[in-house]
């Protein structure tokens, strides 16, 4: 008997009508004998509700606390939810993540998955109930509530999918797939029909915040089929959405596959920074001290024992990074610094790219054609990645997807 793992995102769970068009969905897959586990979300914009309320009482509240807090988005929907399939008459039972075990690391709000007990889920599954699971969340060896971090309940049905070696692992969002690019930034960004996982995952951690990284990296570890459809299109009038898999011998790629967009970037340059071993890793060091993430690094031939060293972190880091690199400035007798919080980054990623030389030439000539500086270039394998003027990122990306015919099939 197959198994699926649904997930229902925000919106898709977000008022009691969408709650009992997933019960209908769920209904039909679990009434044609499909052993059916469910993974949801917090109704749309309830974790940025809660994490307001916790902001009016403290200026940085505890990390444990704010995990019992946020975690209580997901028990709200799983619970409805399983009520909305009782009120059509289809046995169903819903989880914490605590309850199922989920148990992770003890890194509040970004926990990691270390492994997944799931005799009850199994036991009600050969009941013939559906499994409702509550995403984004799991417990500790201590007992105390984690959860896994914005878009966490991804990586939970993932890891669920991979412990119950399910036979797909299908992503409910508001979008039908994904597309060649954010479609809210290109009207004519065109669905995907199949991804690789090292394509998605270059995408999501290059900026398309459609899938959650780790749930791209579960499902390649494991290698979960997963598949990004839309709750809102009638289950045989819909699409069959995107289907992302691992890359066969002889797949036919594209050279890209698509564009992604970072937006919280900030860049930072020491000038004049002695010219001698060392340096780097003295202020890449400092910073990761911090733990604080850096991203991109450019570091320039010197003239007269000097150089310029560029780096850039997330734009939440910016400040903390800019009270380090003062301090080294000093330290190090460099001549000045150089900040700028309003870049963002624009990569482009396919592994189509790996054959076939004049990609990036071609990628600059679409920016500057379109008058858009470049202020950082950073390329590997299979993406080539840009930081410009933050202004001119929606251009940039418009300019890229009609410059490549992406909107082509
Ligand atoms: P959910 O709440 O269901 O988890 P998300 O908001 O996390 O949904 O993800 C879906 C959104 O991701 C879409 O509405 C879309 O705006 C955005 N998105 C960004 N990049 C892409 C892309 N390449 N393809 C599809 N959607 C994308
Ligand atoms: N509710 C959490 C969030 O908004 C987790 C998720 O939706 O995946 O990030
Ligand atoms: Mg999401």
């Amino acid at each position: 008997m197959s198994i699926i793992v649904q997930k229902y995102g925000g919106t898709s769970v977000g008022t009691i009508e969408r709650i009992q068009a997933v019960a209908q969905r769920v209904k039909k897959n679990h009434d044609q004998g499909i052993q059916m586990v469910v993974v949801l979300s917090a109704m749309s914009g309830e974790t940025n509700r809660l994490t307001a309320l916790a902001n009016q009482l403290h200026g940085s509240p505890s990390a444990r606390e704010m995990d019992v807090l946020l975690a209580t988005g997901e028990q709200v929907t799983i619970a409805l939810l399983s009520m909305a399939l009782h009120a059509i008459d289809c046995p169903a039972r819903s989880y914490t993540g605590g309850q199922v075990t989920i148990r992770t690391d003890n890194q509040h709000s970004k926990a990691r998955i270390q492994d997944i007990d799931d005799h009850r889920v199994r036991d009600d599954l050969k009941a013939g109930k559906v499994v409702i699971i509550a995403g984004f969340q799991g417990i500790d060896v201590d007992g105390n509530i984690t959860t896994l971090g914005r878009g966490g309940s991804d990586t939970t049905a993932v890891a669920m999918a991979a412990a119950l070696k399910a036979d797909e692992c299908q992503i409910f969002t508001d979008v039908d797939g994904v597309y060649t690019t954010d479609p809210r930034i290109v009207n004519e960004a065109r669905k995907l029909d199949v991804l690789t996982y090292e394509e998605m995952l270059e995408l999501a951690s290059l900026g398309s915040k459609v899938l959650q990284i780790r749930s791209v990296e579960f499902a390649s570890k494991y290698n979960v089929p997963l598949r990004v459809l839309s709750s809102f299109t009638d289950e045989g009038q819909g699409t069959q959405g995107t289907l992302i898999t691992k890359e066969e011998k002889n797949m036919e790629r594209p050279h890209i596959a698509g564009i992604a967009v970072n937006k919280d970037e900030a860049k930072i340059t020491i000038l004049g920074v002695p010219d001698k071993p060392g340096m780097a890793s003295t202020i890449l060091t400092k910073i990761a001290d911090a733990n604080i993430g850096v991203d991109m690094i450019i570091q320039n031939t010197s003239q007269e024992d000097s150089t310029d060293f560029t780096f850039t972190v997330n734009r939440s880091d910016f400040k903390q990074a800019m009270t380090i690199v003062r301090t080294l400035a000093t330290e190090l007798d460099a001549q000045d610094i150089i900040a700028d919080n309003k870049v963002v980054k624009v990569s482009i990623v396919g592994v189509g790219m790996r054959s076939h030389a004049g990609i990036a030439s071609k990628m600059f000539q679409i920016l500057s054609a379109a008058q858009i500086n470049i202020g950082m270039i950073s390329t590997s394998e299979i993406k080539i990645s840009v930081v410009i003027d933050e202004k001119y990122h929606e251009l940039a990306v418009r300019e890229l997807h009609h410059g490549f015919e992406l909107e082509r099939l």
